[in-house]
């Protein structure tokens, strides 16, 4: 075999392990198969440099297929909402990781945040949250405040369920800065007993909701801080009054049907003012926006 011969033969064998691990990657059923793949597929970038373009497109085509196609569970037909069975999470997590485009350093360091992350879960603590508890919740929501509608005016809003508990979180949410594409919450196995997962769920709404109204982690809404003074409640930090705003948000979609997942203390006096908090902000939001 001449050099030209060796050196082809070498960059099949190079093309074809690292067609592999798309292919793995796209295959994988749990967070550690979509992990293991991905370190694979990285691996095989950096010992082909010259192949990274083209392998890198190849990966970003495989990644919008399967979107396409991966078939969701068909879920509630009067809520545009998307249930991500436990299976298909952890690929529809990577295409919320890395974007789709056409430069290799951008999908490579998308792949870099995905590993990472991957790193965070850990084997499943409590029971998860079922499909009846997410449907109940969504019910109540989109009953009393349209909640679906105002989460997701367009694209579904899409719940990712995983198998795992994650290291420091119940839940986590995204609603990306351009409404126009999809806000998605992460459900996990919870990690305490005590932890109610129709709560937490509630609860990550109430941070979508957040999100939606200001599009900006940082900001709450105005009419929060009126709220709150009313009540006589200060507040330390941001981060103290996001996850106050998750919490009005879930205690007032909950006060209906759902009030057994409520935290004891609660007045119904209380209650109500949650509850027309919440009405209030997003009748606000619908008019400034001229949606009313
Ligand atoms: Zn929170």
């Amino acid at each position: 075999m001449n050099t030209d011969n060796r050196r082809k033969k070498a960059a099949t064998v190079i093309l074809n392990a690292a067609e592999q691990s798309i292919s793995d990657i796209f295959a994988g059923r749990t967070i550690y198969e979509a992990r293991t793949a991905a370190e694979a597929f990285l691996d095989h970038l950096a010992a082909a440099p010259k192949y990274e373009r083209r392998l890198c497109e190849r990966f970003v085509d495989s990644m919008i297929r399967y979107c396409d196609n991966y078939v969701p569970l068909p879920f509630c037909l009067t809520h545009n909402v998307t249930v991500v069975p436990p299976e298909y999470s952890p690929v529809i997590m990577l295409s919320a990781y890395v974007p789709i485009s056409n430069d290799p350093d951008c999908v490579v360091a998308g792949l870099k945040r995905f590993i990472d992350k991957c790193g965070e879960f850990r084997e499943p603590l409590h029971e998860a949250i079922t499909y009846e508890e997410i449907n109940a919740v969504l019910d109540d929501a989109q009953k009393s405040y349209r909640l679906v509608d105002i989460l997701a005016p367009k694209l579904p809003l899409k719940i990712l369920l995983f198998n795992n508990s994650h290291a420091e979180h119940n839940s986590e949410c995204g609603v990306p800065v351009d409404p126009e594409r999809e806000t998605a919450i992460f459900l996990y196995h919870p990690l305490e007993t005590a932890h109610d997962r129709v709560f937490i769920f509630a609860h990550e709404l109430g941070h979508a909701l957040h999100l939606s109204l200001t599009r900006d982690a940082e900001v709450l809404p105005d009419s929060f801080d009126r709220f709150n003074e009313k009540l006589g409640i200060i507040f330390h930090s941001v981060h103290q009054k996001q996850e106050a705003f998750a919490d009005v948000t879930a205690m007032a979609v909950l006060s209906g049907g759902l009030s057994g997942h409520l935290p004891h203390e609660l007045s119904d006096a209380m209650l109500e003012n949650f509850d027309m908090y919440i009405r209030y902000a997003i009748r606000k939001h619908l008019m400034d926006r001229s949606l009313i």
